[in-house]
C-alpha cells in the first residue's frame, strides 16, 4: 500500500515532464525600474516557481524598441511607446519553465491596468496602460524570438541545466 500512495504522489511530477519546456521573454519597463519595482516583480516568477534564465539592466536604443514592437507601428500610441520604452533602463529577462508563456502572461494581467485583476503585478502595480510596468511575449515563437532581443542579451547555463548566472 505505501508504494501505491508513492506513485500517486510522484504521478503529477511524471506528466508535467512530459509538457513542453517554454522560455518566454519578460521585460520590466522604465517604470517599473525608477518605481523601484524590480525585486517585487522578479519576486513573483520566483515564487511560482519558474526558472531566471538570463538578466540584465539595458537602455533600449530607439531602432530596438520600433523592432520589438513593431507589430504596433500604425497605432496612434506607437510614437509614445517607443518614448516610454527608451525613457530609462529596463530590465531584458529569460524565464524558463513548463507552461511560462502563457502562465507569465496571467501573472501579468490585462494590458489596462485598470481591468488586470487584483493579484496580478498590474493589478496591484500599475494604473495606466502607458505605464504598465512589464512586459509579457505572447506566444511561445515570440518568446523564443524576444529573448535574443539584443545580442547584449545572453543565457548561460551550464551543463546540467542547473542556473549559474547570467550575463556580459
Ligand atoms: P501587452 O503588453 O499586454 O501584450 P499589447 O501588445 O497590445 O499589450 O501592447 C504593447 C504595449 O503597448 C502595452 O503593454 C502598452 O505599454 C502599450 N499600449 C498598448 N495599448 C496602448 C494604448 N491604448 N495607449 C498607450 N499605450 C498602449
Amino acid at each position: 500500500p505505501k508504494r501505491h500512495i508513492r506513485a500517486r504522489i510522484f504521478l503529477p511530477h511524471l506528466v508535467a515532464s512530459m509538457e513542453e519546456v517554454e522560455q518566454t521573454y519578460i521585460m520590466i519597463k522604465p517604470d517599473g525600474v525608477q518605481r523601484g519595482l524590480v525585486g517585487e516583480i522578479i519576486s513573483r516568477f520566483e515564487r511560482k516557481g519558474f526558472k531566471l534564465t538570463g538578466l540584465k539592466l539595458f537602455q533600449c536604443p530607439k531602432e530596438l524598441a520600433e523592432e520589438h514592437y513593431k507589430d504596433l507601428q500604425s497605432k496612434t500610441f506607437f510614437p509614445k511607446l517607443i518614448d516610454y520604452i527608451t525613457s530609462g533602463p529596463v530590465v531584458c529577462m529569460g524565464w524558463e519553465g513548463v507552461g511560462v508563456v502563457a502562465s507569465a502572461r496571467k501573472l501579468i494581467g490585462a494590458t489596462n491596468p485598470l481591468n488586470a485583476e487584483p493579484g496580478t503585478i498590474r493589478g496591484d502595480l500599475a494604473v495606466q496602460t502607458g505605464r504598465n510596468v512589464v512586459h509579457g511575449s505572447d506566444s511561445p515563437d515570440n518568446g523564443k524570438r524576444e529573448i535574443v532581443w539584443s545580442s547584449a542579451f545572453e543565457l548561460l547555463l551550464d551543463m546540467n541545466e542547473t542556473y549559474i548566472r547570467i550575463f556580459t
